[in-house]
């Protein structure tokens, strides 16, 4: 069974999209009521399989909190698999079975945490919050420059954009894409170019994936984001600064 749940009115505001994989009802209602207090749009997978199709037909998700034991495919082949296919979304596994050697075998397959059952919903929550931080902030960490236009200013070592010198929340797909057009000024991307070089060449879906995301980011940072001056539309091609 697969249960989704993307508010759209929330969507622009979220702080960011985690995927729950668990098939313990009670654990995954508790893990899901904590993040929706925090602000996070969830989604909801019982067993590996469903999980794997969200993974790969999802525009944006942030975060997977994995279970390891789960109907069809388990936590760790999930893990594996993902990882394989070139999706690097982070995952924090979780897991009754708490010795260190499947923390280790958790790590190993490829996931970025691991906490082993029973858990505070506190503690989930921090290393959720870390595990995004930690995201955001490697995709930066080559990028060491200040970007300026108008009046948007990105401070990518610093995982930072503020306008008229005020913070704005973006998502890291939103951060990637912007971070994409700040440091090619008025260069035109193509939505193929952009989805490969923010989504991955792996990513399966659409150019509409891009069209989303991109009213996102215009809603964020446009005064007028249906006559937006920043990220402009270049009829028949695509995008560009300015
Ligand atoms: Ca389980």
């Amino acid at each position: 069974m697969l249960l989704t749940e993307q508010p759209p009115s929330s969507a622009k505001n979220t702080v960011g999209f985690v995927l729950v994989v668990e098939d313990e009802a009670i654990i995954q209602e508790a893990i899901a009521l904590s993040l929706r207090e925090e602000g996070y749009s969830i989604l909801l997978a019982e067993d590996g399989y469903s999980a794997l199709q969200i993974a790969k037909t999802t525009a944006r998700l942030d975060l997977v909190i994995l279970d390891v034991m789960l109907p069809s495919i388990n936590g760790l082949d999930f893990c594996r698999i993902l990882r394989h296919e070139g999706n690097n979304v982070p995952v924090l596994m979780i897991s009754a079975r708490g010795n260190e050697s499947d923390r280790i075998v958790g790590l190993e397959v490829g996931a970025d945490d691991y906490l082993s059952k029973p858990f505070g919903m506190k503690e989930l929550v921090a290393r959720c919050r870390a595990l995004l931080r930690r995201s955001r902030r490697d995709f930066v960490a080559n990028n060491a420059a200040v970007y300026k236009f108008g009046d948007i200013t990105m401070y990518p070592d610093e995982c930072r954009v503020t306008i008229k010198e005020t913070e704005i929340n973006l998502s890291p797909k939103e951060f990637r894409l912007l971070d994409l057009f700040m440091s090619h000024p008025r260069r035109v991307w193509s939505r193929e170019q952009l989805l490969e070089k923010v989504w991955g060449v792996d990513f399966v879906g659409d150019s509409k994936t891009v069209d989303v995301h991109i009213r996102w980011l215009r809603e964020k940072i446009e005064v007028d984001p249906s006559d937006p001056k920043h990220i402009v539309t270049v009829r028949g091609f695509g995008y560009r600064l300015g």
